[in-house]
C-alpha cells in the first residue's frame, strides 16, 4: 500500500477512554503519521515535555496567539485551560510529507473535521461505560477528586455527540481496539 502524506486522523473522546494510548501506538506502527503537538495554558504534568507533549503558554501568551489567528481551532476545554491546533505544526508535517494525527477534545474533533473536510478521518473512541471512565481516571491519579467530576459531567454530555464522527471506536480492549483502528486508519491513507 503506498501511502502519501496531506492527510489527517483526528481522535476524540471524553478524558480517559483510552485516546492518547491508542494514539501512541498507532504512531508507533504507522510511520506516517506525525503528531500533532497543541499549545495549551495548563501546567506541565511530571512526566511531560514542552514542546512534546504540549506547547505550554502562559494565558496571555495563549491569547495572544488566538489574536494574531495561530490557530486553526482552539477551545476553552476547562476553566482557564485554553487547548488549540497551531496552523504552523500542521503546515511543518504535511512539508515533511507526512500525515497528521491529532488528540483533542470533541468539540476540537468536530471543528477539524469541518475545517479538513475530505482530508481529515474523524474518530471516536468510546469507553465501555461512564463508570469505567471514572474508574480509569482515578487509576491515573493526575487530577484531583473535584476536577475528576468536572470530567465525568463533561464526557457525559460528549457521548451525545459520538455520531457526528466518521468511525466510532469501542475500547473494551486496548489491543483489539488499536488492531481495528490500525486497519481502518491504514485504509484511509491509502485512498485517494
Ligand atoms: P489533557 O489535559 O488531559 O492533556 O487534555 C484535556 C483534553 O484536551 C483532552 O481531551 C485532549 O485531547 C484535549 N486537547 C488537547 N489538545 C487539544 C487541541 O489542540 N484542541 C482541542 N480542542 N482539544 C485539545
Amino acid at each position: 500500500m503506498e501511502i502519501k502524506g496531506g492527510k489527517c486522523v483526528v481522535f476524540s473522546a471524553p478524558s480517559g477512554a483510552g485516546k492518547t494510548t491508542i494514539v501512541h501506538r498507532l504512531i508507533e506502527k504507522i510511520p506516517s503519521l506525525s503528531f500533532s503537538i497543541s499549545a495549551c495554558s495548563r501546567e506541565a504534568r511530571p512526566n511531560e515535555k514542552n514542546g512534546v507533549d504540549y506547547y505550554f503558554l502562559s494565558i496571555d501568551e495563549f491569547k495572544s496567539k488566538i489574536k494574531n489567528n495561530e490557530f486553526i481551532e482552539w477551545e476553552e476545554v476547562y476553566l482557564n485551560n485554553f487547548y488549540g491546533t497551531l496552523s504552523y505544526e500542521i503546515e511543518k508535517i504535511w512539508n515533511e510529507n507526512q500525515n497528521v494525527i491529532f488528540d483533542v477534545d470533541v468539540v476540537g474533533g468536530i471543528n477539524l473535521k469541518k475545517y479538513f473536510g475530505k482530508k481529515a478521518l474523524s474518530i471516536f473512541v468510546k469507553p465501555p461505560s461512564i463508570k469505567i471512565l471514572e474508574e480509569r481516571l482515578r487509576a491515573r491519579k493526575t487530577e484531583s477528586e473535584e476536577k475528576i467530576k468536572i470530567r465525568i459531567q463533561k464526557a457525559t454530555d460528549e457521548m451525545r455527540r459520538a455520531k457526528e464522527f466518521d468511525y466510532i471506536l469501542e475500547n473494551n480492549d486496548l489491543n483489539l481496539a488499536v488492531k481495528e483502528i490500525q486497519e481502518v486508519v491504514l485504509k484511509f491513507l491509502a485512498s485517494k
